[in-house]
């Protein structure tokens, strides 16, 4: 790390004590910015690497909320508001009993140049509770998104912060969220949350975005060595819908996607992941992989130790979540062939394994780039929304790429820049920052 960012980097740790992923994911963002830094010294007189780590506002709330045995829970809620230099805060909503304010300003962070990569006009934010969706019935999600709404409501709105999914959070979650926002305010105001379902402002592609988004870039990087999906194994971790939607276009290319994942275990399917199957268990019945292995027959096997990345694939696509592969799964990887990894969650790999990617010459794309394609097809919605007009599937889809492949040039040619080709990790954290910091510059302090 460069020597000056080093002071800078332990005040984020006292102001942030405890936030292991957090410190993590500027760890990495400090580990790419060292030229940048001897390039425009006049960057750290305005204090904007500091700047840039401490979010715009910070809000924790409760969350109560009453089960169908009429017992009363209590939950926390969050929404970081991390950087509204480039546009409204813009970033998910995640669901799940990890989540605590470490976890929402690691996401939060990465956010923010995530969205400038995508140059759509959003800043970045992140929220989300440590409430676990899982077991609970529809009228339990939906008092619980009520009552997150009733206290986020105040903070939100389509000119000042525009939440959506994440993990536990789709369309059923955005559905009851918009409703109560709507109940409470007496606005329709579309563009105040995006993953809507279709016949009420969303856009067609968003639930396919992030997934088709990762295997758009990773079709680009394999194009600079001369190289497609083609005939490919490849091994994805997850089943939400990242993971479907990355299998599906993968697929659509000629690969075969061998495995998907819970959090109990994953699935071996020799023929490929039978997508119908998949989304039927998954989407419909909001069922476990082990029912894919039960009813999939003789191609399924069912593995409930070990994880996916020991299974050989040249492209392996981590869609789950924070820190899934470890350097020894990336040494498995690598000794079994892999060409291309990209990042469908985010930050899915551990700091260990993306430097053992970095040093063999494997093609790895960072989720700041690889997964943007999902909350870039939110600013199309966002877009969308504003002028009251609903796209078309193949419009919005060429968009889509045309963006990841923007996405993918920008970090290309800034590693190159910086005389690091084909380091996607700097090209991406560099870029993206520069854009951010750039803006924040011109508005003063
Ligand atoms: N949660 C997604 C992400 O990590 C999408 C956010 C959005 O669409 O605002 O980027």
């Amino acid at each position: 790390m460069h020597e000056k960012l080093i002071p800078i980097r332990q005040i984020v740790t006292a102001r942030n004590p405890g936030e292991s992923e957090f410190h993590q994911a500027v760890d990495e963002v400090f580990e790419s910015l060292g030229p940048v830094v001897a390039r425009y010294p006049e960057l750290l007189d305005s204090a904007i690497v500091e700047r840039i780590c401490e979010p715009e506002r910070q809000i924790i709330f409760r969350v109560p909320w009453t089960d169908d045995q009429g017992t009363v829970h209590i939950n926390r809620g969050f929404r970081v508001e991390f950087n509204s230099a480039l546009g409204p805060y813009k970033g998910g909503l995640r669901f799940h009993p990890s989540v605590y304010l470490g976890i929402v300003k690691f996401l939060g962070f990465e956010q923010i140049f995530k969205n400038a990569l995508t140059g759509m006009p959003i800043g970045g934010g992140k929220g989300g509770s440590d409430f676990d969706p899982s077991g609970r019935s529809d009228a339990e999600i939906m008092r619980f998104c009520q009552s997150f709404m009733t206290e986020l409501y105040r903070h939100i709105g389509e000119y000042t912060d525009v939440p959506a999914g994440d993990i536990g959070v789709g369309g059923r979650e955005i559905g009851y969220l918009f409703g109560q926002y709507k109940r409470i305010t007496n606005r329709y105001e579309s563009g105040v949350l995006t993953g809507k379902g279709l016949s009420w402002g969303g856009s067609l592609v968003r639930t396919e975005a992030t997934g088709y988004g990762a295997v758009m870039f990773a079709e680009e990087m394999l194009k600079t060595k001369g190289l497609d999906f083609e005939g490919r194994d490849v091994v994805v971790s997850g089943s939400g819908n990242v993971a479907i939607y990355a299998i599906e276009r993968a697929q659509s290319l000629g690969a075969r996607a061998l495995t998907a994942s819970d959090s109990s275990g994953y699935v071996v399917d020799t023929e490929g992941i039978d997508l119908e199957l998949l989304k039927q268990i998954k989407e419909v019945e909001r069922g476990r992989m082990s029912d894919y292995a039960e009813r999939r027959g003789a191609s399924a096997t069912y593995v409930s130790d070990g994880s996916v990345w020991d299974v050989p694939a040249s492209v392996a696509l981590p869609c789950a979540t924070q820190n899934e592969l470890n350097g020894r799964q990336a040494k498995t990887l690598l000794e079994n062939g892999v060409v291309a990894v990209a990042e469908g969650a985010n930050m899915p790999c551990t700091t260990d394994a993306v430097h053992m990617f970095q040093e063999s010459d494997v093609l790895f794309a960072p989720g700041k780039a690889a997964n943007a394609g999902g909350v870039a097809t939110s600013a199309l919605e966002m877009q969308q929304n504003a002028s009251r007009d609903s796209w078309g599937f193949d419009y919005t889809q060429d968009r889509l790429q045309e963006i990841m492949r923007g996405i993918h040039e920008s970090c290309a040619a800034t590693a190159d820049e910086f005389g690091m080709p084909g380091n996607y990790v700097a090209g991406a954290n560099i870029s993206g920052f520069i854009k951010v910091a750039r803006a924040m510059v011109a508005q003063g302090i």
